[in-house]
């Protein structure tokens, strides 16, 4: 191995974009262009090992990635098919991705629980977390192991139901299934094998991960700023989601009213905003924060 700390990401995909984007705001400068494995990190001692998501956690496990970005449902099924036990761990969770991997049939059919799978055919791409799931649960069906296009197969009759991963539910719909049971929920995870790193490639990881920990922190915080009754702050700053003591700055020719600013670590809604009026709060402003380090 180099001494360049390895990444191994999906090359295309539903969790590549975000994955490059994720590394993009943490300051790493590349690009992706087609067809290549490896994409070198210009300012930094970082290359990308540009790969399939199924592949990612047995490059990390066998070292030829240090560490690697993929769905959790994809670590699992691999921790479970793999006979001699996969070396690769989470190391950080990451957000996004988010999706669970379900039970799902047809609207009009005879299964809607799970009880009902005794003596059925279940299709899937994931027979590990699957045949997990069934075995827990005491229950005896046969597992249909299928590469992609899992949604057909109730209608083309080679299972009655189907295990599959579900973000907005439109795919199911479309194909007149609806899920009865999620049995993985999952969302992108930062996976490390259990090897030690060298210290220099120790200390780059851990300013990465503190500078993934920033964004993560900084896309659900915002900054809002807004005007209001002096005798009203309490009242405001009680609805504040997730906000330390505010900032209180006197306005100019103004005995009665004073401005407010904080740091909100949960999401606002539109609903806080109308209470925050309905309290007397005016010229209310939330703000993106790009950065942040504590
Ligand atoms: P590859 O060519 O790399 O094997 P793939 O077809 O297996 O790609 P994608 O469909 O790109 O995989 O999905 C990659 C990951 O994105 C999934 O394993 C899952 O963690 C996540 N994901 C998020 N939302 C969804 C969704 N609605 N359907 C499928 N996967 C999703
Ligand atoms: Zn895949």
């Amino acid at each position: 191995m180099t001494d360049r700390l390895r990444i191994a990401l999906q090359k295309k995909g539903r969790l590549a974009d975000d994955s490059f984007e994720l590394l993009k705001k943490c300051g790493l400068r590349f690009a992706i262009r087609g067809g290549g494995l490896l994409a070198r990190v210009k300012n930094m001692p970082i290359d990308l090992l540009l790969v399939r998501d199924d592949d990612i956690p047995s490059f990390v496990a066998n070292d030829a990635a240090d560490i690697g970005i993929v769905g959790e449902n994809v670590l699992v099924e691999e921790q479970l098919v793999s006979r001699e036990g996969l070396d690769a761990e989470i190391t950080m969770r990451l957000g996004f991705s988010r999706c669970k991997l379900s039970l799902a049939a047809p609207n009009d059919g005879d299964i809607n629980n799970t009880e009902q799978l005794n003596g059925t055919r279940i299709a899937t791409t994931y027979p590990g977390v699957l045949g997990n799931f069934l075995k827990e649960r005491g229950i005896s069906a046969k597992s249909v192991e299928m590469k992609g296009a899992v949604e057909l197969a109730p209608s083309i009759g080679i299972a009655e139901s189907i295990c599959d991963l579900v973000s907005s539910g439109a795919t199911l719909e479309a194909n007149g299934l609806s899920a009865f049971e999620t049995i993985l929920e999952s969302e992108a995870v930062l996976i490390q094998s259990g090897r030690k790193l060298s210290a220099d490639k120790q200390a780059l990881l851990n300013k990465l991960m503190s500078r993934i920990d920033g964004v993560i922190k900084s896309s659900e915080t915002k900054y809002i700023m807004l005007n209001a009754p002096k005798d009203k702050v309490a009242a405001i700053t009680e609805l504040l989601p997730g906000s330390d003591s505010p900032t209180i700055i006197p306005l100019a020719g103004k005995d009665k009213l004073v401005a407010l600013q904080a740091v909100c670590t949960e999401n606002i809604f539109w609903e806080t905003l109308e209470d925050l009026k309905a309290l007397g709060a005016r010229a209310i402003l939330v703000l993106p924060i790009e950065k942040m380090m504590s």
